[in-house]
């Protein structure tokens, strides 16, 4: 039963039913509770995904992908007696939905008396093996990842050839648009490939959101076209650059370490207190920010990127956050909402560990008191403006000094660009410094005294 893991090389669960059956079934099941809430870009993604599996077990092993759709836990105990099934495979999930339907799915099997093979596909290392030495996921990343890379590795079986079932069921759909996309691990390794031509500079270069310094693989990592294990050792090596990126790996294990440990932090602070917050929620702010047009040029560009592509850097996914969250002050399941229904590689357990890391409610949180200055982040990491041009047409004329707060440029600059602040592009929504007081004041509300903090300033 294919979920997240949409290759047939390196796959621990379609390797585990190749090893020990004469016979496979591959399965997928469209969840309608899972297609009728994901975006069009994972929607796209997903189904291009899936005609690339369906095209190589055709190509390579001469079977194709059976295609069903429906309620799991009704569907794949009704395909097992169909196909008079010995054993279900799977690779685990960490979300709590996953996990609610693998549950649902196991009993319904057990009832039927099919053993479920279950495996770690999706990680490097299985979630729930990094532990301290009370038995928990370590609270702070540094420990978890001295841990994680010192661990060993657990072998992964080898795929065996077999007799794969022929039969489509519903067919992959076709994508609606031309031209087609032509997604699955092909265009996983072509990505990598190309990562690997500036992966010695990721650690200088990574955070400029003005290069193509980072090697977009997180919607592969998301769809298991690629896994992180080939990924991590493709990158293998000591450079600063190389440690860099298998570190920046090393945050996505841990935040599905942290969710396979806490669920409920798919909707609750890890930090309770932090739930006290008294959010303002305004909905037309909230609608400023979701549509680009805040008035903070960096905050805005990235807004516009993710709505019309799926897609936003790392540096940008903490600053946008920052904002909604400490300048707007929305509560972070809202922004966590939109970026779930527009992110290609969005991941429950990526999502939510991030927004609750920049919202300061989650572990190893960024302290609540730090927050993003928009401006000072833009001139930073998009220092002459040309990611902010690519994305905000109208501030295109702007040059590098005027760009990041046209509220302040000279008034001859703003008029040989053709900028009106407040008429051609919006003036900001809010001044950062007061809502900078703002925020803190709501935090401090929130958790008292013992929140309270030295050093309070701008984060980097
Ligand atoms: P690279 O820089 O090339 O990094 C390589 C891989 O390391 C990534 O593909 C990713 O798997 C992992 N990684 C990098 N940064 C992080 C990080 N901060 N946390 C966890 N893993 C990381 N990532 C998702 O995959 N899905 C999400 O839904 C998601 N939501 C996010 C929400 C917010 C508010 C923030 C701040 C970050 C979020 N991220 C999410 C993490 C990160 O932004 C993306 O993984 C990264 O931008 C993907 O680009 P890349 O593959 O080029 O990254």
């Amino acid at each position: 039963w294919f979920r997240r893991d949409l290759r047939i090389d390196d796959n621990p669960a379609w390797a585990a039913a190749t090893q020990e059956r004469r016979y496979v079934v591959p399965l997928f099941v469209f969840d309608p509770r899972i297609m009728d809430s994901i975006g069009p870009y994972r929607r796209r993604m997903m189904i291009a995904n899936l005609q690339a599996l369906d095209y190589d077990l055709a190509e390579r092993l001469g079977g194709r992908l059976l295609v069903h759709t429906g309620d799991p836990a009704t569907l794949v105990p009704q395909l097992v007696q169909a196909w008079s099934v010995g054993g279900v495979y799977w690779n685990e999930d960490v979300s709590p939905f996953a996990r609610r339907r693998d549950a649902q799915v196991r009993e319904a099997l057990a009832a039927l008396d099919v053993p479920v093979h279950a495996t770690w596909g999706n990680h490097i290392l299985p979630p729930g093996s990094v532990l301290t030495k009370k038995g928990t996921v370590s609270r702070v990343f540094t420990p978890f990842y001295n841990q994680w890379r010192n661990a060993t590795w657990d072998e992964w079986p080898e795929r065996a050839d077999v007799t794969v079932l022929d039969e489509p069921g519903e067919f992959v759909p076709h994508l609606d648009a031309a031209p087609p996309l032509f997604e699955g691990p092909n265009e996983a390794r072509m990505r990598l490939e190309r990562f690997l031509s500036v992966i010695d500079r990721y650690d200088t270069d990574a955070d400029r959101v003005d290069l193509a310094a980072t090697s977009m693989l997180s919607a592969d990592l998301r769809f298991g076209t690629m896994s992180a294990r080939a990924i991590f050792e493709a990158a293998a090596g000591d450079s600063p650059g190389r440690t860099a990126f298998q570190r920046q790996l090393a945050w996505r294990e841990w935040y599905a370490h942290l969710m396979h440990e806490l669920p409920s932090m798919a909707t609750r602070a890890v930090n309770e207190q932090y739930d006290a917050i008294r959010w303002r929620n305004d909905p037309s702010e909230i609608a400023a920010w979701k549509a680009g047009f805040t008035g903070y040029p960096i905050v805005d560009a990235a807004m516009r990127q993710l709505r019309e592509t799926g897609w936003m850097h790392n540096r940008l996914r903490m600053v946008v956050a920052s904002f909604l969250v400490k300048d707007l002050l929305v509560d972070w399941r809202i922004g966590e909402r939109h970026f779930r229904h527009l992110l290609t590689d969005y991941d429950t357990s990526q999502n939510v560990g991030n927004w609750q890391w920049v919202a300061g409610t989650g572990c190893d949180a960024a302290p609540y008191f730090r927050v993003f200055n928009p401006v000072a982040q833009s001139k930073k990491f998009d220092p002459d403006g040309a990611y902010i041009r690519r994305w905000v047409p109208e501030l295109a004329q702007l040059d590098g000094s005027s760009i990041h707060a046209p509220w302040d440029a000279p008034a001859d600059a703003l008029a040989a660009a053709g900028v009106t602040v407040g008429d051609s592009y919006p003036a900001p929504v809010v001044a950062h410094d007061e809502a900078r007081v703002r925020a803190l004041a709501a935090y401090k509300a929130a958790v008292g005294e013992a929140g309270d903090a030295e050093g309070a300033g701008d984060a980097d």
